[in-house]
C-alpha cells in the first residue's frame, strides 16, 4: 500500500514528524538503522523534562507511544535507496523489496568524524564531548581542555570556562588574534602549544593529553570540534541542494522543511546547524506539518 510518508531515519527528528503525521490519521512509515548521533553517550541533559535518561530510553518511550497509533509502520533496517518524483517515490530497504510513498521526510543525522588523534575515539561522549551545554555541568568543574580542530575552536573555550579551568591545545592551529587571545585571558584560558599526540589514561577517569614537546597534562574532560558529514547519499540521490552552515554542510529547506526537491522534506541535524535532541524534535515537528499540508497543497508546501 503506497505510504503518505517515509520517513528515513527514527531518531529524534524522525520520530517527532512522525507523531504529527500519525495523530493526522497518515499512513507512515519509519526506517531506522538504530545508530542515533548520541549513542556514545549513557545520559542525555538539556532535554525538558528528560533530563539524565539516556537518548535510547528516550527514543524508546516515544516509539512505545507512536506504536499505539494504527497507521504506523516500523522497519528496522537501512534504506539503500530513494528516487522518483512528488506523489510517486520508491525507498528500497534490504530485506524489504520497494515501498511506495508519497513523500519523503530524510532525518537520517549526521556523522561526527573527530581528529585523527588516537585516544579520542574511545573516549568519545564520555570525557571527549562537543557540546557544554550537554555534558558540561557533568565535569563538576575542575581542569578541563579545548583540541583545536578549527579557528573557531578558541570561541569553544571561551564558552566552555564557565564549566572549568580551561587549557587551550593549539594543536598546530595558527595563534589566534590578538582580540581573541584577550578574550582568552580574561576568561583564564590558558594557552598550550604544540601538538597533541595522543590522550592516554584511564577510559573513565582524568585523561592525560600528551604533546609533541614532551609535556603531559592532565584534564577531566576534553572538547573537540568534530567534522559534521550528512549520513548517507539519499539527499544526493534524490536530487536535494545542499548548503554551507558555521557546522559543514547541511540539506537545504525552507521554513516548512521542505528541500529543493517536490516531495521530499529534511529534519534534524542533517538539516539545520548546531543540532540538539530538543532542537531536532522541534524540527522534525515543522516537517511533520510540512509533509501534513503538502499532501493537501502540493504547490506552495512541497
Ligand atoms: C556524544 C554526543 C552526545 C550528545 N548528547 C546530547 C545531549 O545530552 N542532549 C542533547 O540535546 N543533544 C545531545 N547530542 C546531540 C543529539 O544527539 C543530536 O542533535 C540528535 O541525535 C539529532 O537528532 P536527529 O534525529 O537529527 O538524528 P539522530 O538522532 O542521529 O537519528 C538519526 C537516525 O537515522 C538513522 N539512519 C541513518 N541513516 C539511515 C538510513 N539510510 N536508513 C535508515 N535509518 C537511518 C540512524 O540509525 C539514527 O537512528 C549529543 C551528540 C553527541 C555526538
Amino acid at each position: 500500500m503506497q505510504q503518505d510518508a517515509i520517513i528515513i531515519g527514527g531518531g529524534f527528528a524522525g520520530l517527532s514528524a512522525a507523531y504529527i503525521l500519525a495523530r493526522a490519521r497518515r499512513h507512515v512509515t519509519i526506517i531506522d538503522s538504530g545508530t542515533p548521533r548520541n549513542r556514545f553517550a549513557a545520559r542525555a541533559h538539556g532535554v525538558l523534562g528528560h533530563d539524565g535518561k539516556s537518548g535510547a530510553e528516550i527514543l524508546a518511550e516515544a516509539r512505545a507511544q507512536l506504536a499505539a497509533y494504527p497507521t504506523v509502520t516500523f522497519i528496522e533496517g537501512e534504506a539503500d535507496s530513494a528516487e522518483g518524483v512528488i506523489d510517486d517515490f520508491a525507498v528500497r530497504i534490504e530485506g524489504h523489496g520497494s515501498i511506495a510513498t508519497r513523500r519523503v521526510l530524510l532525518a537520517s543525522g549526521v556523522e561526527d568524524r573527530l581528529p585523527d588523534i588516537p585516544g579520542l575515539r574511545e573516549r568519545w561522549g564520555k570525557t571527549v564531548l562537543h557540546c557544554p551545554y550537554c555534558h558540561g555541568y557533568e565535569i563538576g568543574g575542575g581542569p578541563i581542555g579545548v583540541i583545536a580542530t578549527q579557528p573557531m575552536s578558541s570561541h569553544q573555550a571561551v564558552v566552555v570556562a564557565d564549566w572549568g579551568d580551561v587549557t587551550l591545545f593549539t594543536n598546530g592551529m595558527s595563534e589566534p588574534d590578538v582580540a581573541t587571545l584577550d578574550l582568552l585571558a580574561r576568561r583564564g584560558v590558558t594557552l598550550q602549544p604544540g601538538a597533541v599526540v595522543s590522550v592516554d589514561g584511564a577510559l573513565d577517569g582524568p585523561a592525560q593529553v600528551r604533546l609533541s614537546n614532551g609535556r603531559s597534562i592532565a584534564v577531566k574532560a576534553l572538547f573537540i570540534t568534530p567534522d559534521l558529514h550528512i549520513r548517507g547519499s539519499l539527499a544526493h540521490n534524490l536530487g536535494c541542494t545542499l548548503e554551507d552552515s558555521p557546522a559543514g554542510k547541511i540539506i537545504a529547506t525552507n521554513a516548512m522543511k521542505a528541500t529543493s526537491t517536490a516531495g521530499v522534506f529534511a529534519a534534524g541535524d542533517n538539516a539545520r546547524a548546531f543540532g540538539n535532541i530538543t532542537l531536532s524534535s522541534a524540527d522534525g515537528v515543522m516537517a511533520g506539518l510540512g509533509v501534513h499540508q503538502s499532501l493537501m497543497f502540493p504547490a506552495t508546501h512541497s
